[in-house]
């Protein structure tokens, strides 16, 4: 009796293993559903409405779960939150550019945070008050993509804080950045 039960266990333990590996796999399909959504585009500016069945089928389960059902990636997971990176950081749902990296600071609340969107139109702010606050919840300006919320203890000049879902974000590296560093290197 004894043995069975250590088990049944070890069986549910096993399991436990498993589903837990089987949610880390997203993190790579992420790239390939970028190459397979339609809707990605860095230079397009026209607004995106799908249904909700139709984002399931393009977008990975994560990303999905953020931007379109408005959920929250655990926080300090996100490997954006303390990159220095010099560069555009882009919705990942829809190409739409968002913030750009000199506008990102280390707010330690465990998100990417930004002060200040790249234009008016990268962001949709609507209320939120879900989960018995009062938060203001960003959208992207593109595909209404659930990003983050803004809250006002940001640093100067704006005094707000974006803090936005690394999920949902897609960076790239500004070109010149690297020539510029290049270039101060062989001066010395
Ligand atoms: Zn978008």
């Amino acid at each position: 009796m004894k043995s069975i039960l250590i088990l049944l266990l070890s069986t549910i333990l096993w399991q436990g293993c498993y589903s837990q590996n089987n949610q880390k796999n997203p993190t790579k399909m992420d790239t390939d559903n970028k190459k397979n959504n339609p809707v990605y585009s860095r230079t397009d500016s026209s607004k995106v409405v799908l249904k909700e069945d139709e984002w399931k089928k393009l977008l990975s389960p994560d990303v999905f779960y953020i931007a379109r059902q408005k959920g929250t990636e655990r926080p300090f997971t996100s490997p954006f939150e303390t990159s220095k990176e010099i560069g555009t950081y882009y919705c990942a749902v829809c190409g739409n550019a968002l913030f750009k990296s000199d506008t990102k600071f280390e707010s330690g609340c465990g998100w990417p945070s930004f002060y200040d969107p790249i234009s008016k139109s990268s962001i949709i702010y609507t209320p939120d008050n879900t989960h018995g606050m009062q938060r203001t919840e960003v959208q992207c300006g593109r595909c209404k993509s659930h990003l983050g919320h803004v809250f006002d203890d940001g640093p100067p000049p704006t005094g707000l804080r974006y803090c936005i879902n690394g999920v949902v974000l897609d960076f790239e590296k500004a070109k010149d950045a690297e020539k510029k560093y290049e270039g101060k290197k062989g001066g010395l």
